[in-house]
């Protein structure tokens, strides 16, 4: 199949730029392949939206009937200590006045039928599993991945082989960590001039509250307890409409303690006295779990590369301390596809760099936004304390110190297990604090048992000769949903079983894995989680 433009991935980047494409040029040839089951199956947000790339896309939306109900109305920030908590400043970037409370899901769905309405072909349940190149290396396309393959490799009756889309450009989308993205940027050493990405994971749970103690609009942010001083991390706690509350925990994943269990602060956090009453009554109707870029503006690499660019926070546009990306998601997007437009109305062939959109995006207002804050979360990387005073000093100076502080890659914060005490968590009460497991299927994750392991080890032997020797093998609790298990087998020999079907494709392992041992790539199409409005 032969495209003029390919989008992988319906996130708000490849949403938006696939209706800027259509509203600049009504007779490109734009599709969009996504790998949930549907458009919104696989996005999980906070979400605080700011609406300023959608209203420079689309103004009418409300018109049109984007489900953005809730405004936000009381911005709360505080600092919990183990039983109370005090008043701390919201910061200035965390001010939501004209911002939305939204399922980003359900906004994702709704672009997808604006995106649809001019002539966008969505393809959900394909997942890209290959970029395809020329003979000179340049991207020419992508291959969807074979279904119906067993564990060893074997055509099932099911098989359907995988199709190829070729086109002239090719943007990826595919939200934090992308696996193909992943590949793009060692082949073409995009990270040449910037610094590693960092990354958080967040996790989080949708409830459905007593309406007497809901308040929709209201939202609430913390720091401090759990998190131990030498740990970045926080809350979120925003009311929906329709007595919903998202509720969710961001772990820096820098974090140095091998013990830590980014989910168990997550549950342990609610159970908070100053927190623990608004869900007395309630339900938690959904969970999952999604790593977020946090490296900011020295963690942007490389744009273009020849025959595609990449978009959102594949590329690393999340503003951390606003924690928001999905404006600065959607505008990247926009603006890629008006560089690409300008772009093919000159290079018909396949494979051209479209160096245009680099400029192009150093000229737009994302650039300018994040390259304000650029300092204040690398400045968290020796504490709290230190980060708080030179997010401060940050704020009142408004990014114009004549200095970047540097990023450093995650997996190699992880300290040894022998420097650590192990973590004792409360045992969940299955009313306020869940296991895993059991939080996982309200995730609805299911990936078809007889196919091959999309978690893939380069080395079989490294989960138990380095990683259980020095780290108490790490993926056992930084997984937020059980995947990796460590146990003995029958010649009480210990070894790493991986509960693949669980998966819920945050991609913290990819990132994580102090030895860089395993590789995240997708399963089957339509396979991972299915979040109703996440
Ligand atoms: C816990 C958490 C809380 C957040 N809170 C907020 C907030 O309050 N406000 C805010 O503005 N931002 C927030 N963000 C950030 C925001 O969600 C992201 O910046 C935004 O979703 C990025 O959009 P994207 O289109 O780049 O990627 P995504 O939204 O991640 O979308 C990528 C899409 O691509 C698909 N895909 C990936 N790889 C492939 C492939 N190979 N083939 C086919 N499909 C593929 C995925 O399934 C997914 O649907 C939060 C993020 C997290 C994780
Ligand atoms: S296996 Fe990896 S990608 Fe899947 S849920 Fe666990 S940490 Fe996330």
């Amino acid at each position: 199949m032969e495209y003029d433009v390919v989008i992988i991935g319906a996130g708000p980047s490849g949403l938006a730029c696939a209706i800027k494409l259509k509203q600049l040029n009504q007779d490109l040839n734009v599709c969009i392949l996504e790998k949930g089951s549907e458009v919104g199956a696989h996005i999980l947000s906070g979400a605080v939206f700011e609406p300023r790339a959608l209203n420079e896309l689309i103004p009418d939306w409300k018109e049109k009937g984007a489900p953005l109900i809730t405004k936000a109305k009381k911005d709360i920030f505080r600092f919990l200590t183990k039983t109370g908590s005090f008043w701390f400043p919201t910061p200035p970037q965390m001010h939501n006045k004209g911002n939305y409370i939204i399922s980003l899901g359900n906004l994702t769905r709704w672009l997808a039928e604006q995106a649809e309405e001019l002539g966008v072909e969505i393809f959900p349940g394909f997942a890209a599993a290959e970029v395809l190149y020329d003979e000179n290396d340049n991207v020419i396309g992508v291959a969807t991945g074979d279904m119906g393959i067993d564990k060893d490799g074997n055509q099932t009756e099911a098989f359907e082989p995988g199709m190829e889309l070729h086109a002239r450009q090719v943007v990826f989308a595919e939200g934090c960590h992308g696996s193909l993205t992943k590949t793009l940027i060692n082949k073409y050493n995009l990270r040449e001039n910037s610094d590693p990405q960092t990354y958080g994971i967040g996790i989080k749970e949708l409830w459905e509250i007593n309406p007497e103690k809901h308040d929709a609009g209201k939202i609430l942010h913390t720091i401090g307890w759990p998190m131990d001083k030498e740990t970045y991390g926080g809350s979120w706690l925003y009311h929906l409409e329709d007595n919903l509350v998202s509720v969710g925990f961001v772990v820096g994943l820098d974090y140095k303690n091998p013990y830590l269990s980014p989910y168990q602060e997550m549950q342990r956090y609610k159970t908070h006295p100053e927190i623990k009453d608004l869900f007395e009554g309630g339900r938690r109707i959904a969970y999952g779990a999604r790593a977020l870029v946090e490296g900011g503006f020295q963690s942007i690499p490389k744009l273009t590369f020849p025959g595609g660019v990449l978009i959102g926070d594949t590329a690393g546009f999340l503003n951390t301390p606003k924690i928001k990306g999905n404006h600065t998601a959607m505008k990247s997007g926009m603006v890629a596809a008006e560089s690409i437009v300008a772009h093919l109305s000159t290079n018909e062939e396949f494979g051209t760099e479209c160096t245009s959109y680099q400029s192009d995006m150093e000229k737009s207002w994302v650039w300018s936004e994040l390259k304000k804050v650029r300092n204040i979360r690398p400045g968290f990387h020796k504490g709290l304390l230190h980060g708080l005073i030179n997010a401060a000093f940050e704020t009142i100076t408004a990014g114009l110190a004549p200095w970047t502080l540097k990023n450093h890659a995650d997996h190699e914060q992880l300290g040894k297990a022998s420097d650590y005490e192990p973590i004792e968590y409360p045992k969940p009460d299955g009313i306020l604090t869940f296991d895993r497991l059991t939080n996982v299927s309200f995730s609805n994750t299911n990936h078809a048992e007889d196919q091959p392991v999309h978690l893939q080890l380069i080395d079989p032997s490294i989960p138990v000769q380095v990683n259980l020797k020095e780290y108490d093998e790490p993926a056992q609790r930084y997984c937020p949903a059980g995947v990796y298990e460590i146990i003995k087998d029958d010649a009480e020999e210990y070894k790493l079983q991986i509960n693949s079907q669980n998966c819920v494709h945050c991609k913290t392992c990819d990132i994580k894995d102090p030895s860089q041992n395993i590789n995240w790539v997708v399963p089957q199409g339509s396979d991972g989680p299915n979040y109703p409005n996440m």
